[in-house]
């Protein structure tokens, strides 16, 4: 398909400049301010599902959004031997896929106020996963294939998109005419809930999509059953590689697996980029949504000329970044999603400061599992042995004539998701990006939220296995397509 369909626009989303629209938003989200929630199996047969437990809310420990009953054994055989791909043209899936999109918009309060009392979202980050969640819906939809369907797909989702990446692999492996089995991210399964009974009340039959809630033990019991064709996954490097091993060893051969994983982002700022714009996008790659999105920046390389003056900049925008709660519309940064997240890199941050790398830090609220943005020295990008998920920036300084040894460094992590450059010099863009091996590079400005449909998302290496959401190629993986002929 073209990149560009008349036919299809990107969603509005929501002007949060403009008062009467966010008095809107308190108005629609009050009702569920203290509502209790309670997210279930949803099978396409009757569920038994294990013992109902509460959901945090992570900026509150006072508050708990709901309570989730984990899928059983049984809710796991009920959901594989009820499945059926969905039998319906490529034009009515498209239809009902943009009524669920349509429902998606509707219901913004209720969803606004799931995303920051069970995700911790804050609602500038609300606001931008609504919109990219209808803009998949649509997306996929209006390219729904003819090509015949794989069968039945697993698709294992992260709670850092409870809502756009847990719509966009769904709505893909639907738009293909597959059934769906969901497995939600053990944190956010409320968002999960509510939104898969948004797309059965558009119409998307019971037998091709069900939910079954739960923890690692559900993904496992749905990447190794042989009913299963395809698995489609987002989350750590590490957990990619055991599905990997487990379809090899149990999917039928040539099963599709299609992962985003994490990455080791870097930026290059040089001696000719713009302060006030280069700062601007660092703040927001490396702290919005409290550093926990892949593409988020985790190391900085400031050509040294220009270092002093530029990090005191960078400081002071730190500095003026509200940490608050999510519901608070002034909040920039909310918390991250839990203590075993919190832990680990308040850990990483302890051990930083113990060698006396720590170069900033703001302060943290006194409950919930806030980290505080965090700017910490590095020799170079080899140092960080491994992704930090939080806002955490690393920086480090280059020389003039050490640009290739910065690029090699960057491309040695082995990762290749997202890459920023800021330069005023045409050349250097010409020759950095030729070089860095990531999936999304940007170029004077910030390296996160790529847009459906105009800046297809993914990475390479040990980023992900490609084609890219939101982008042409990613649907014909989601289908059985001939096998192409031997060359002989
Ligand atoms: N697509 C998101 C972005 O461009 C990141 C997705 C993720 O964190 O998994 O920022």
């Amino acid at each position: 398909p073209e990149l560009f369909q008349p036919e299809r626009i990107n969603s509005k989303g929501f002007d949060l400049k403009h008062q009467p629209t966010l008095d809107k938003i308190e108005v629609a989200r009050a009702p569920f301010a203290t509502h209790q929630w309670a997210a279930v199996p949803l099978l396409a047969g009757k569920a038994k599902p294990n013992k109902a437990q509460p959901v945090t809310n992570p900026a509150d420990p006072s508050d708990s959004p709901g309570t989730v009953a984990a899928a059983s054994a049984a809710d796991i055989e009920t959901a594989l031997a009820n499945a059926k791909p969905w039998d319906a043209t490529p034009a009515q899936r498209k239809e009902v896929l943009n009524r669920v999109a349509d429902l998606y918009e509707e219901n913004f309060g209720e969803l606004f106020a799931i995303l920051a009392r069970e995700a911790g979202k804050s609602q500038m980050d609300a606001v931008a996963e609504l919109r990219e969640a209808v803009d998949f819906l649509r997306y996929y939809g209006v390219n729904a294939p003819e090509a015949p369907a794989v069968g039945v797909f697993t698709c294992i989702s992260p709670w850092n998109f409870p809502l756009a990446i847990f719509s966009g692999q769904i709505a893909a492996a639907l738009a293909a005419g597959n059934a769906v089995l969901s497995k939600p991210a053990e944190q956010t399964p409320i968002m999960a809930h509510f939104a898969i009974s948004l797309m059965h009340e558009a119409g998307v039959p019971k037998s091709a999509l069900q939910l079954l809630p739960g923890g690692g033990d559900v993904g496992a019991a749905l990447t190794s059953d042989a009913r299963v064709g395809g698995v489609a996954f987002t989350g750590s490097t590490a957990t990619a590689m055991k599905i990997k091993a487990t379809m090899a060893e149990n999917l039928a051969p040539g099963a599709p697996l299609i992962a985003e994983t994490g990455g080791m982002n870097a930026m290059i700022v040089d001696s000719t980029a713009l302060p006030e714009q280069a700062v601007q996008a660092i703040v927001e790659s490396a702290f919005q949504s409290a550093g926990q999105r892949c593409s988020a920046l985790r190391c900085l390389y400031v050509q040294e000329d220009i270092a002093e003056d530029f990090i005191k900049m960078l400081k002071g925008a730190m500095d003026a970044l509200v940490i608050g709660l999510p519901w608070d519309l002034s909040t920039d940064c909310g918390p991250v999603i839990d203590e075993t997240a919190r832990k680990g890199i308040a850990d990483h941050i302890q051990t930083a400061r113990a060698e006396g790398r720590l170069m900033h830090e703001l302060k943290t609220p006194n409950s919930g599992t806030y980290i505080a943005p965090t700017l910490i020295r590095v020799d170079s990008i080899a140092d960080m042995k491994r992704e930090i998920f939080g806002p955490v920036l690393h920086l480090t300084t280059f020389g003039a004539t050490e640009l290739d040894k910065v690029i090699d460094a960057i491309n040695a992590t082995g990762y290749g998701l997202t890459f920023g450059l800021m330069t005023r010099i045409d050349d250097r863009v010409q020759y950095v990006t030729e070089r860095v091996q990531a999936g999304n590079l940007y170029v004077n400005r910030n390296q996160i939220g790529a847009i459906v449909g105009s800046q297809p998302f993914g990475g390479e290496g040990l980023s992900g296995t490609g084609p890219k959401a939101g982008g042409p190629n990613y649907l014909p993986r989601f289908t059985a397509r001939p096998a192409p002929k031997a060359d002989g």
